[in-house]
């Protein structure tokens, strides 16, 4: 059972309010904390007896990566080395986002989670290298573009210190395990795909509204001449993998 209340007592031994509320966050977190993906009820810190913010489940080896913030960013998150981001999602083992907020008093107050089957090259933004004066001269970190990626990729584990059901929350994140071991292009595909479709704001739509943004999909694969079929078919797979129905010719139905 989730205990919304972490121990402040791990932190004793730091001195910077930084990484006081890390090494909070990461105990709570290893007590605390499930694996989505399967149905393992522990998940375990990658790195023996150090604080770290890398988490992988015993069970199934889905990895997790743990950011907490008092408020969390929407937009845009900054997160570590672009090459180590682009080889993790180039090698199937991009972590899970763990999106954490707390309240003043150290109560867990949300916790979502970004699906790592979402994190694709085109929503990670390399970083300007570290100025020359820095302590990491040369280092090049990314950002992961939040806002360009479809809502479902967020899944919600505790919504305003109200925890959600397990079965509820690993029945909607598990949905779209699939998506991490297809391909990186085609994934590119399918979630450039469903984020025009959510950004549409609508329940039902037509095949010639999603060809409205034909260019979207022109500018991040500019060699490809055959848009329209590859939307058609990147809808089959949203329909596959339970996202949305077709209904009668040219038109479909999201499902939640
Ligand atoms: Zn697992």
């Amino acid at each position: 059972m989730i205990d919304l209340n972490c121990d402040v007592s791990v932190a004793a031994g730091y001195k910077s309010a930084s990484q006081q509320a890390r090494v909070i966050s990461e105990a709570w977190y290893l007590k605390n904390a499930y694996c989505l993906a399967c149905d393992s009820d522990e998940v375990k810190a990658t790195k023996r007896n150090t604080p770290a913010n890398d988490f992988v489940c015993p069970k199934c080896g889905h990895r997790y990566e743990l950011k907490a913030f008092k408020r969390r960013p929407r937009k845009a998150l900054n997160d570590g080395a672009y090459k180590t981001m682009m080889e993790g999602i180039s090698a199937f083992r991009a972590p899970t986002l763990c999106l954490m907020e707390r309240t003043v008093d150290w109560q867990i107050r949300s916790w979502s989670a970004i699906h790592s089957g979402f994190l694709v090259p085109n929503v990670i933004v390399k970083r300007k290298a570290l100025s020359d004066s820095a302590q990491r001269k040369g280092y090049v970190g990314c950002t992961i573009r939040l806002d360009q990626i479809a809502p479902d990729a967020e899944i919600s584990v505790i919504d305003k210190c109200v925890i959600v059901k397990v079965e509820d929350v690993r029945r909607r994140f598990q949905r779209f395990n699939g998506l991490g071991t297809e391909p990186i292009e085609q994934r590119g595909w399918t979630l450039l795909t469903l984020w025009i479709v959510r950004r549409l704001r609508k329940a039902s739509f037509t095949l010639a509204e999603v060809y409205q943004h034909e260019a979207e999909f022109a500018k991040v694969y500019p060699a490809n001449l055959h848009i329209r079929d590859k939307i058609r078919q990147q809808l089959q797979v949203l329909r596959d993998l339970g996202v949305l129905v077709f209904e009668e010719r040219g038109t479909y139905r999201l499902l939640s």
